[in-house]
């Protein structure tokens, strides 16, 4: 391993006689440094072509026993994710000589180190696996031959017990020849030898990801004296093609943003978009930037996928400056509590597709299709009799790793779409409250508004929330929001839609929503409102509905639907079968494959093909037309 590398370019960039003194050998000062001082972090991201980083760190010293620890809870991912498991090469030394280490026995992210006396720093090495075998989000697959986000929490360790805050580390990064950067960090220089930014502090270095590659282009967004840019990395340099449409879009987000909330907490943002078939895909919310990962067609196709960038821009405001208080913790060993999650991802989810239409990213037609198809499914959902919501934010930690499998029972990380559907009748509440004067565009203004500064963290709880909420219209929001969250009743909360003027409905005119997902990268065909299943693209059965014909079939997961009424199965074969169903006849027969025993099976099925869709209710005004307007023009 080319460790030397890694170690000359630590020491140029010298911070110090930290660095210094362990060059040259010399004794160290009677007192030791206190353990919140300077870290220096050196990262070789050069062979992240085969998906490995090389570190370097040195972190000042106690004499003694010494503990560094490695990030466990990593905001935005709202669990101990920390990837671990592909932390690797792990070496400790002091003054060129290795010192002992020990894991402790119980808490797998911590090292217990023997540090011997008159020693100021302690120099560490490791490596760390970037081939995506551990967990999603961060720790998932994040490199390839052409681009890679390189994820500080990955590649360090710090001392245990510290608040991060006061931690300040000097990072350094050295990427492939040629490859282009962009991140939140400010660059101090950068040269053949990596890139040097400014000291920040640990929390922030966690929170300033690095989006490198060699198809790359950074396009500014706003240049106000709080700029916005996004910067893109892709696999091939026509997957770069913004048009000047979709630039516009991107645009009028920042201004919809600013519209919505009435003040930036940001001193500038970063669009961090990764463009590629070959990464995790999903989005990381950071407080001056987000790491979005894409298909790599998306911009070409100027696909709905991009919504995702609005969804992470309101977390710079909600979640990131106001956040739970539950989540707001000093480090990354303290767990994190999620109650307060259907707040933190639920009014996020409900106010990023406000904007994601407001911006002209998605269309009203795609936003009420894709709310349609959400609604249905939390309609569907017999786990709501056992879990309520609020449980499904308690539980996060654990549901964001659950299978797909059973889903509809155990339920998922609802806290996101049915907070999309709970916000909409929070806002159609409000609007109804004040005869139209006040929406949820007050209350964002109070509460993630103010004055605009840099990043702060102003934690909260659900008395602030509702205190706020009763400011833009008296009511009793406290009764009102948890006899949502804490319901255990078989229907989702539709109240909202109806306010908007709009009704659940089903009809046999394919939803484009779940169109898309059937075409998309997942191939999952969503028949819980029909026959009472989610199926694989090779007709494997991921979940099936409790109560539903299917489950009275007998299907479940596990079993591969075979054949449909005599032929191999394929979705629109059965969306076939199940339109002549409709009509009086015998049942479907399916062909099952369990497990290697196939059986043939009658499924009784009479409700024809029903897919869901929003419809108008007559003589009722279109409040979801007015939520969803855009609030300003450039
Ligand atoms: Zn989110």
């Amino acid at each position: 391993m080319p460790r030397t590398i890694v170690r000359l370019g630590a020491v140029t960039i010298g911070t110090a006689g930290l660095v210094l003194a362990v060059a040259c050998g010399r004794k160290a000062p009677p007192a030791p440094p206190p353990p919140t001082g300077p870290l220096t972090l050196v990262v070789d991201a050069t062979d992240v072509g085969r998906k490995l980083y090389h570190a370097h760190e040195f972190v000042p010293a106690t004499t003694g026993s010494m503990t560094l620890v490695y990030p466990k809870w990593l905001p935005g991912e709202h669990a101990p994710t920390g990837p671990i498991t592909d932390l690797v090469g792990l070496s400790f030394s002091v003054g060129g000589k290795p010192i002992g280490w020990q894991r402790d026995q119980v808490d797998m992210y911590a090292f217990h180190l023997a540090v011997p006396p008159g020693a100021i720093v302690v120099d560490v090495e490791l490596e760390f696996l970037s081939a995506g075998s551990t967990s999603g989000f961060s720790s998932a697959v994040s490199a390839t031959p052409h681009l890679a986000v390189v994820t500080w929490n990955q590649l360090l360790l710090y001392p245990d017990g510290v608040n991060t805050d006061q931690v300040s580390v000097q990072p350094r990064l050295k990427m492939p020849p040629g490859w282009q950067y962009g991140t939140a960090l400010h660059t101090v220089s950068s040269g053949d030898g990596g890139v040097e930014f400014s000291p920040v502090g640990l929390t922030t270095l966690v929170d300033s990801p690095v989006l490198m590659g060699e198809f790359f282009t950074a396009i500014p967004l706003d240049t106000s004296d709080r700029p916005v840019e996004l910067d893109a990395a892709a696999d091939s340099p026509s997957a770069l093609a913004f048009s000047p449409a979709l630039t516009g879009k991107l645009r009028q987000l920042v201004v919809e943003a600013d519209a919505l909330f009435g003040a930036r907490h940001f001193e500038s943002y970063r669009f961090l978009l990764s463009l590629s078939d070959h990464v995790a895909h999903f989005g990381l919310e950071h407080h001056q930037s987000t790491d979005s990962r894409v298909y790599q067609r998306a911009v070409v196709d100027e696909s709905p996928s991009l919504g995702v960038l609005a969804h992470e821009f309101v977390h710079s405001w909600n979640g990131k400056f106001r956040r739970p208080s539950g989540l707001a913790t000093p480090n990354f060993q303290e767990p994190m509590r999620g109650d307060l999650l259907w707040v933190y991802e639920g009014l996020t989810q409900y106010l990023g597709y406000v904007l994601a239409v407001r911006s002209g990213l998605w269309t009203e037609q795609y936003y009420r299709e894709r709310l349609a198809a959400i609604a249905a499914s939390l309609d569907h959902t017999p786990g709501r009799a056992w879990r309520p919501l609020a449980d499904t934010a308690t539980a996060a930690q654990l549901l964001y790793a659950a299978p797909p499998e059973w889903a509809s029972l155990r339920r998922g990380t609802d806290f996101y779409d049915e907070g999309w559907l709970i916000w909409l009748d929070v806002d159609t509440e409000i609007r109804q409250l004040t005869r139209g004067e006040r929406a949820i565009d007050d209350f964002c203004h109070r509460f993630h508004g103010g004055a605009s500064g840099s990043p702060a963290v102003s934690p909260y709880t659900l008395d602030d929330v509702v205190a706020t909420l009763s400011q833009v219209a008296p009511f009793d929001w406290r009764t009102f929001l948890l006899a949502r969250v804490n319901a255990t009743e078989s229907g989702a909360p539709l109240d909202g839609i109806d306010r908007a003027g709009w009704r659940l409905a089903y009809t046999d005119v394919r939803n484009d929503y779940l169109k898309t997902l059937e075409q998309g990268e997942k191939r999952t065909t969503d028949l819980s409102s029909s026959l009472g299943v989610e199926l694989g693209a090779d007709g494997s059965i991921i979940d099936a509905v409790v109560g539903s014909p299917a489950f009275r079939a007998g299907l479940g997961p596990g079993m591969r639907i075979l054949t449909v009424g005599g032929k191999p199965y394929s979705p629109d074969g059965l969306r076939a079968a199940l339109s002549l169903a409709a009509r009086p006849g015998p049942p479907i027969f399916m062909q099952i494959d369990n497990e290697g025993t196939v059986t043939t099976t009658p499924v009784d099925y009479r409700g024809g093909l029903r897919e869901p869709h929003l419809q108008q209710v007559p003589g009722h005004a279109d409040v979801l037309a007015s939520i969803l307007a855009t609030h300003m023009r450039r």
